[in-house]
């Protein structure tokens, strides 16, 4: 039996890695006039590149997609197309992937990988909750657990209690949606008088699309799931599938043998050292339809390329602390949601729904930041929220450097979300 490419071991990684760098510059050199143009542009020569000239290359961006749409990036005539998939966007032109036959077996691959990794079998039933259509989430764990043998339920998103009733009568032993659907489901499955215990069979659970806390897995795995799972992918490098926690949950192993992965400063462009916080960019290795070089994913987080207790060699990428659109500048600071999410978390009687609301006061940004307090918070002591709207007030001024004010509201008064959580107002755009 020939050895699995998430068997490898980190020597045979790195050749690998070296060989199929030069393969796919030199492949979208010969087929993406818009590369051959960056790559002339930029003085590379091919015939001598070494993966260390992967630094002269320049970044692309999600500006360079919108700017090329709708199909100005692919690098395989049309005829080999069989998928296209687009991402909203909140201005201008969508982002548009486009995959050849080639890419769809190689997205259920990594997937596949992925579930597997988490502990999922061919005996599983796989709960789908991410949205299917033009958002890669459903498809891209549907083909995975499919690939598995796995039976698949593509619930999609919405009708919170056909969901529950589905996980309950189908069996559901893994459920894949965002986390804050995961959590919307543990607590309407509590007003359904659902124990998960006695009632559910949910095992693991594949929750990403958006960044999540330690709190938020603490939660879940106490009253919902045995074990959640952070995963990790965008459109741009196929969707979900990218990367995923192992059994250790102490950072996402990336595979390397489909993507190349770097951490820049994003201000500077300068590549940095691994254990340095930076935005990861990512050159696609295997990507067929749609190649690309050293994109900025502008998801922020630090690549940890230590050997891992589970035995997987593939480096791993810490837990996305935000994206820079997520980011929050207030008053010249950056500050992060998953920064607030931990400091709730440190707090008896708080629930992990909570809002940011920015606006301006004058020429001062102020940052107010509502969170709803649990059922059994005793909300009629007016003495007691005082002192715990104040010692929150304290710890997130500790540790954003920033004055914020606290408001807390009563249990089920936030927005709950079926698919990612608004969780910012930001009312100085307005
Ligand atoms: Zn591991």
């Amino acid at each position: 039996m020939s050895i699995r490419a998430h068997e490898f071991n980190k020597s045979q990684i790195k050749e690998l890695q070296a060989r199929k760098l030069k393969e796919v510059v030199s492949r979208v050199y010969q087929n993406s006039p818009f590369y051959r143009r960056r790559l002339n542009e930029a003085g590379i020569d091919l015939s001598s590149f070494r993966p260390d000239d992967i630094k002269k290359i320049p970044f692309t961006t999600k500006t360079d997609l919108r700017d090329n749409y709708p199909l100005g990036l692919i690098s395989v005539d049309m005829s080999k197309i069989v998928r296209l998939h687009a991402s909203s966007g909140t201005t201008g032109n969508p982002t548009v992937v486009a995959y050849t036959k080639k890419d769809i077996d190689a997205w259920a691959e990594l997937s596949m990988r992925c579930l597997e990794i988490c502990g999922a079998t061919s005996e599983d039933v796989v709960q789908v909750s991410y949205g299917y259509g033009l958002f890669t989430g459903g498809l891209g764990l549907h083909y995975g657990a499919e690939r598995l043998g796995a039976k698949v339920i593509p619930a999609s998103t919405g009708n919170t209690k056909r969901q529950l009733k589905l996980m309950k009568d189908l069996g559901a032993t893994v459920l894949a949606c965002t986390p804050s659907y995961a959590l919307f489901l543990a607590e309407s499955a509590k007003e359904e008088g659902i124990d998960p215990r006695r009632d559910l069979r949910l095992r693991i659970g594949v929750l990403g699309a958006e960044p999540w806390s330690e709190s938020t897995r603490k939660i879940l795995e106490e009253e919902f799931l045995q074990s959640a799972h952070d995963i990790y992918g965008m459109s741009e490098l196929n969707g979900p599938g990218v990367a995923i926690e192992c059994r250790k949950k102490n950072g996402l192993h990336i595979w390397e043998d489909h993507y190349f992965v770097e951490i820049i400063d994003p201000n500077t462009g300068e590549v940095l050292e691994p254990g340095e916080k930076g935005e990861m960019v990512v050159t696609t290795l295997e990507k067929d339809g749609m190649p690309l070089l050293r994109y900025r994913t502008r998801d922020i987080t630090i690549l940890d390329d230590e050997i891992c207790e589970c035995g997987i060699a593939h480096a791993k990428i810490k837990k996305i602390i935000g994206r820079t659109d997520d980011m929050l500048k207030i008053r010249g600071i950056s500050v992060f949601p998953s920064q607030i999410e931990e400091v709730i978390a440190g707090f008896e009687g708080l629930t992990p729904f909570y809002q940011l609301v920015v606006d301006r006061d004058g020429p001062l940004d102020r940052l107010l930041v509502k969170i709803e307090v649990s059922e059994d918070f005793k909300s009629d002591r007016l003495v007691e929220i005082v002192d715990l709207q104040k010692r929150l007030e304290e710890e997130l001024r500790d540790v954003l450097s920033i004055s914020v004010a606290v408001e807390l509201t009563e249990p089920r008064t936030l927005p709950r979300s079926e698919g990612k959580a608004q969780r910012i107002i930001d009312l100085r755009k307005v």
